[in-house]
């Protein structure tokens, strides 16, 4: 807690119920300085709510895997938790115990061969992102150790991968790029722009025989960032996790399809020897020693608790219930906007519920003009560019969460299928160039005074639209994950 005194504002009593008529709706918000004065908690409420009135509404944003709906009963164990900082391990001991929970039923979800009373190996973190890091830390060290241990150089370590996180592998390509200097092999169990999941059983066979004909032991990374959650109830045959013995370590998501919100993610190895030693803080905190490992120190406890909650909540049960109800709105999705007769589908039947779906005709209007127009009704619809070697393709993605009901996936369809028709009545980028070019001709042809309102009238028309295509690129610039 922050002691300090402050004098109180003589103008405090009236700010409680009068905040619009008071100075503060006048005064600019501060933006680059600390202010030097206080306010009143209502007034600092009211600027700060006001303002983000204007921020997307998270259940509509339709761009994001991450978790915009939980129960209340959660969300209740999530507020009485947000002072507790999960670091202080010896002080919040059942806190680490429900973390340890999570990464044991986590563990087994991804068939880690361990014993039933046996602990599972693995640490609950920010995201996928530390996890992976995590992950790509315990492989690079115990590269180096093995390195050392031959005499060889260990500077040069790489890990193969597919081009971005947009690309999906090919499983033959990448086997042959491996080395000697290879860490790791990582496949992506959903990828972010079609939600597809890498063929990592036969990256795993392919990796397997050359192994064997090099007498290298290059291990294989699992980024199930968003797949991990999906997999395991959708499609329990197929081979992507621990029982593919090259399988060392597999980050998943919490906060994508694991149900619970930002941020959370988990990185669990295979066994103990997976994780070198020397990655393990030990962190003696108010005379315990409690090993750790994570890459940053304080954090909040709820989302851990978020997380067993879930687990224990859904069990296996609930949690394929959603993944399906995902699945079968994101097939009403797919046939909706196949049946508009104006697009190509661009994501797979088997992965990640979402849609991605390409123009079959820009030559009219792109996707970056439906996603624009589709904030009209409040929808957040990205569009990307695929990446590098697929540039030419522009997509529209739509992630199908476990709030997305039918009846919005049907609404979205109308939606859709209403902005189409109306851009069809819109001058096309190509006739607005053309006119730009005409209208600019007539100016310095035209003489007579009646031609030349005309004209001016047409040029004005024309930088409207240019205005309009600039802040539509402008928006796009901006990003979206
Ligand atoms: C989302 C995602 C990440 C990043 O995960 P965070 O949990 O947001 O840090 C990494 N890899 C893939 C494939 C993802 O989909």
């Amino acid at each position: 807690m922050v002691l300090t005194t402050t004098i109180p504002d003589p103008r405090a009593s009236e700010m409680l119920h009068y905040t619009y008529a008071s100075r503060y709706a006048r005064a600019p918000v501060p933006k680059f300085k600390m202010p030097e004065n206080s306010i009143p908690k209502e007034a600092a409420y009211q600027i700060i709510n006001d303002e983000l009135m204007l921020d997307g509404t998270p259940r509509l944003n339709l761009a994001s895997f991450v978790t915009t709906w939980m129960e209340p009963e959660c969300e209740q164990l999530m507020m009485a938790s947000m002072n507790k900082n999960y670091v202080d391990m010896d002080e919040y001991p059942v806190t680490t115990e429900l973390q340890n929970r999570c990464v044991n039923m986590i563990a087994h979800l991804f068939n880690a061969p361990i014993g039933e009373a046996e602990t599972a190996v693995g640490v609950g973190t920010v995201g996928s992102s530390e996890a992976i890091m995590l992950a790509g830390l315990a492989f690079k060290r115990k590269w180096q150790a093995k390195r050392k241990s031959e005499g060889k150089p260990y500077d040069k370590p790489n890990i193969v991968t597919g081009a971005n996180v947009q690309v999906v592998m090919n499983p033959v390509k990448a086997v042959e790029m491996v080395d000697e200097n290879t860490i790791c092999v990582a496949a992506i169990l959903g990828s972010t722009l079609t939600g597809e999941f890498e063929n990592v059983k036969l990256l795993h066979e392919l990796l397997t025989k050359k192994n064997k004909e090099t007498g290298w032991d290059t291990p294989i990374h699992v980024d199930a960032a968003s797949g991990g959650f999906i997999a395991p109830f959708l499609y329990p045959d197929l081979e992507w996790d621990f029982r593919l013995p090259l399988v060392k370590s597999i980050n998943v998501s919490g906060h994508k399809y694991g149900l619970v919100y930002p941020g959370v993610g988990w990185v669990v190895w295979r066994t103990q020897e997976d994780l070198p030693e020397e990655l393990v803080f030990h962190i003696n905190y108010l005379g315990s020693d409690q090993p750790t490992f994570t890459l940053n120190f304080s954090k909040g406890s709820s989302q851990i608790i978020a997380q067993y909650y879930q687990l224990i909540r859904l069990g296996f049960e609930g949690y394929k219930n959603i993944m399906e109800n995902c699945m079968a709105n994101a097939r009403v999705l797919k046939e909706g906007i196949e049946k508009m007769g104006r697009f190509d589908i661009v994501s797979k039947d088997v992965g990640v519920p979402l849609v991605a779906f390409s123009l079959k005709d820009s030559s009219k209007h792109t996707v970056f003009e439906i996603s624009d127009s589709l904030r009209r009704f409040g929808w957040i619809v990205p569009a990307y560019t695929m990446a590098p070697d697929a540039q030419h393709i522009a997509v529209l993605r739509i992630v199908v969460r476990e709030d997305f009901s039918r009846s919005l996936a049907e609404r979205l369809v109308a939606d859709i299928d209403r902005v189409v028709k109306e851009l069809d009545t819109l001058p096309s980028r190509e006739s607005t160039k053309a006119a730009h070019i005409t209208a600019i001709d007539e100016e310095t042809q035209s003489a007579d005074g009646g031609g030349e309102m005309h004209v001016k009238k047409r040029v004005k028309e024309t930088k409207e639209v240019i205005a309009h295509w600039r802040r539509f690129v402008e928006g796009r610039k901006a990003g979206v994950c």
